[in-house]
């Protein structure tokens, strides 16, 4: 391809749509593509450590653990929290609950130039379905997507979706399958209980590839421009990379913080933070979307077996139809598998398609953290639509015959007030660099995922979804990689969305 710098692709970020990106890049061998990752990079895998491969750990995600960033969110006023975001080859998928679920329909209808009939097949090439055939499912693609069966499920799973079907919860058997919402099992991408991370998918396969090179434990700093164009990375060791075209794919958190330590956001932020100012990109970090959400504990009085050691605790969900969104904006989803051992099941109860809009502001230190406030439930329609997900998940433990905590019952005032006190993240976010029509000041990037007034530079990550989907973003950051390599190649049919 080009004759000019080394690269003709570098990658930032070797997460889930990064990883995603690098394999289906590299798959022609005349593309020559560099992907820097902060974190380790596993080149064998069984070289991951126990916690990231095992789906029935959740240790991986721990904040002060060695495969994160520690990630500090102001929830609400006087609410504080820390996520751990992946920090190694892989990313948050190395890391995360493995729920592998498309976004709605009426999500990616909603996100200019894009639609649901757009990237339906690039959700069905990245999956190997193994349970559900036909023309919404995959069989081909690298990632093995399961719905717990047989000694994989537990008897609190069914209890559970019997508890949906008592209380008048219709029955979703297939939660990628475009139906309307409604109870079923959890799709996980998980083979034999390993969760297969984006990494293990899409990249160590392919390491041979003489035109793909992955170096881990790199951080970059910031994109080198040229006027408008970018022409490569810096990174934090000063080293000089140069591309044709730059990649950024560090996550909703880094992306927003490597555009804002490049010059581009906006530039009171910009200036205030003491960061140059480059490019002037007013959403940069501004109005973005993440999950809120609390967790109901529940004692299993099914007398079941303790929950295969292969099985993801996250069985089955209900997303609920209550009347203004057809397509589910509450989630109630179940943990099959205690917490701590010997401890309660939970229900985790979650605003899915939250009014409320958060606030990234950049750090001003190289390789630092920015500053998020995600002003969960300042929405009046959010802090009803919370109460209403509680409530509808004490129904359900109610019918099961499963005995709950002291929140049922509450009025509103009192329920608000155990919300607030109990008030957690999914760590969905999304939204930091969001994708729009060009011109749009409250997009980051066009609909092919360019940055707005600047050549040879993109964002393909969670950054750019418009609004965090209505279920996990996880099945959607890859199948981004998956459509973001395609227009790259210029592959993809112009967007419909873009004003050139
Ligand atoms: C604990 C946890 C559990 C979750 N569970 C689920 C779930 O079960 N289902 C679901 O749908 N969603 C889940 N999610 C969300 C989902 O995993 C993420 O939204 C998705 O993986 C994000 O993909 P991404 O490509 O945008 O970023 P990431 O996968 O986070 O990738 C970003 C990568 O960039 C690297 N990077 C960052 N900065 C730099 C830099 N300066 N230089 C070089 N590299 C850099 C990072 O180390 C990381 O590897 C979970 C998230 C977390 C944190």
């Amino acid at each position: 391809m080009s004759t000019g710098p080394s690269w003709d692709v570098v990658i930032v970020g070797g997460g889930s749509a990064g990883c995603a990106l690098a394999g289906r890049l590299s798959e022609d061998p005349r593309r020559r593509v560099l992907l820097l990752e902060a974190g380790a990079a596993v080149a064998d895998p069984a070289g991951f450590p126990a916690e990231v491969r095992d789906v029935a750990s959740l240790a991986a995600c721990d904040p002060d653990g060695p495969h994160t960033w520690d990630v500090g969110v102001d929830l609400a006023p006087g609410r504080r929290t820390r996520v751990g975001r992946g920090r190694l080859l892989g990313g948050s998928s190395a890391v995360n609950g493995a729920n592998h679920v498309r976004a709605t329909r009426a999500d990616l209808d909603a996100w200019p130039g894009w639609s649901y009939d757009a990237t339906l097949p690039y959700y069905i090439r990245g999956e190997d379905d193994l349970d559900v055939r036909g023309p919404l499912h995959g069989d081909a693609g690298p990632v093995p997507v399961v719905r717990p069966a047989g000694e994989l499920r537990a008897t609190v799973t069914e209890r559970f979706l019997d508890a949906a079907a008592r209380v008048g919860v219709p029955a979703e058997p297939d939660k990628n399958g475009d139906a309307p919402p409604g109870a079923g099992l959890v799709p996980a991408n998980v083979r034999r209980g390993v969760r297969v991370n984006a990494a293990l998918a899409y990249v160590l396969p392919h390491l041979a590839r003489p035109n793909l090179t992955v170096r881990g434990d790199v951080t970059v700093a910031r994109v080198l421009l040229d006027g408008d164009r970018a022409v490569g990375v810096v990174t934090a060791d000063g080293e000089r990379v140069d591309a044709g075209e730059v990649v950024l794919a560090a996550g909703a958190v880094f992306s927003p913080q490597l555009l804002a330590q490049s010059g581009i956001g906006p530039p009171d932020v910009l200036r205030a933070a003491g960061l140059p100012v480059h490019h002037e990109l007013p959403a940069v970090g501004r109005g973005y979307t993440d999950h809120p959400n609390v967790y109901l504990p529940f004692t299993d009085t099914t007398g079941g077996e303790p929950l295969h050691p292969e099985a993801p605790g996250a069985q089955a969900a209900v997303h609920l139809d209550a009347g203004d969104d057809p397509a589910g904006d509450l989630e109630i989803l179940l943990f099959a598998r205690p917490f701590a051992s010997g401890g309660p099941c939970h229900l985790m109860c979650a605003l899915q398609a939250p009014e409320s809009r958060g606030m990234l502001t950049p750090s001003p230190e190289l390789g630092g953290t920015p500053r998020l406030e995600h002003r969960y439930l300042e929405s009046g329609r959010d802090r009803a639509r919370m109460r209403e997900v509680v409530r509808r998940a004490g129904e359900m433990l109610a019918a099961g015959g499963l005995a709950l905590g002291t929140e049922r019952g509450l009025g509103d005032r009192e329920l608000d007030a155990w919300i607030s006190a109990h008030l957690g993240t999914s760590a969905h976010l999304c939204g930091t660099a969001r994708l729009g029509v060009a011109g749009d000041p409250d997009a980051a990037v066009d609909p092919e995922l360019r940055v707005q007034g600047l050549a040879g530079l993109r964002v393909v990550d969670t950054s750019v979804l418009p609004t965090v989907p209505r279920r996990g973003p996880a099945a959607t950051a890859l199948m981004l990689g998956e459509r973001g390599a395609d227009l790259i190649a210029g592959v993809v049919p112009e967007a419909s969305g873009r004003i050139s």
